[in-house]
């Protein structure tokens, strides 16, 4: 693939919806890829106990793995536990194992544990290098998530075109505010991406319409197609991007990683 402009400072992504099963970790996952694979360097920080990202991107991440817990809990640093994935030398995984569920709990007493990440976040740029660092979140807006907030510039929420697509965006959005006005003033949602896309139906359409009306400037141009090959490649501990790159959801993809490279680095809120 052609070779993507680099950014002038790392941008850092927090992939976040709290409805579960619309598109973030694959969004994570493939677009981290095609990044990577376009020359950038990329970080991609697995924040879900269920470790569906880390999975996808074919890292280690069995029960003892160390990776975002202990980066959470005992501050041990991302540099030295990130993986590089098998598929590209230009992508690191921060992995989650099932022990991150816990780290919500044991954090409850802690003093700035909502700035952990951040903190370990901001080490990594200064060792690295890295041009992108995407957070994949868990379906929910907790301590984990609110972590990958704090850390975050950007927010990228990936919307399915179907009912209701809108009804848990106005809740994130209350949720940004109050994290921007307390805790991380540079947070801006700068990205829309409409998935599982089925040109076929009005609701795919009227959906994605009607998300475009309330975020003109967010949505990006393209959206991405419901496609088998999206949901298989996982169970080969690959992403569409390497699995079937000629597949529509591959070209989508990239294309989307393409329209983030080259976008202004950030949507004034
Ligand atoms: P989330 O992280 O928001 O819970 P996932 O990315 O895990 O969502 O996606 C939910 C399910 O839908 C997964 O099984 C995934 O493989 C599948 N999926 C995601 N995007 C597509 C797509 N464009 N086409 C087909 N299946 C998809
Ligand atoms: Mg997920």
């Amino acid at each position: 693939p052609a070779s993507l402009p680099r950014p002038s400072e790392p941008r850092i992504f927090v992939v976040a919806n709290q409805k579960g099963g619309v598109g973030k970790t694959t969004t994570t996952v493939n677009i981290a890829m095609a990044l990577a694979l376009g020359g950038l360097n990329v970080l991609v920080i697995d924040i879900d106990p269920q470790g569906n990202a880390s999975t996808a991107l074919g890292v280690d991440h069995q029960a003892g793995t160390k990776g975002t817990y202990e980066v959470l809990t005992e501050q041990i640093g991302i540099i030295e536990h990130a993986q590089t994935s098998p598929h590209s030398p230009n992508l690191h995984v921060l992995p989650a194992a099932i022990d991150l569920a816990m780290a919500e709990l044991e954090l409850v007493n802690e003093r700035g544990r909502e700035m952990r990440m951040r903190d370990a976040i901001r080490t990594y740029i200064q060792e690295s290098g890295v041009d992108y660092i995407f957070f994949d979140c868990p379906p929910s807006l907790g301590l984990l998530t609110l972590n990958a907030l704090v850390a975050a510039t950007e927010i990228l929420v990936p919307i399915q075109t179907e009912y209701y697509a809108l009804e848990g965006v106005s809740h994130l959005m209350r949720t940004i505010n109050r994290v921007k006005g307390n805790l991380n003033d540079d947070l801006r949602l700068s990205t829309i991406l409409l998935t599982m896309y089925d040109p076929r139906t009005n609701l795919s359409r009227d959906v994605a319409d009607e998300v475009r009306r309330h975020f003109p400037h967010e949505t990006l141009d393209v959206e991405i197609p419901r496609s088998v090959k999206i949901a298989e490649a996982p169970s080969f501990g690959q992403t569409v991007m390497t699995y079937q790159p000629k597949n529509v959801g591959a070209v989508a993809y990239q294309e989307a990683a393409e329209e983030i490279a080259k976008r202004a680095e950030r949507v004034d809120a």
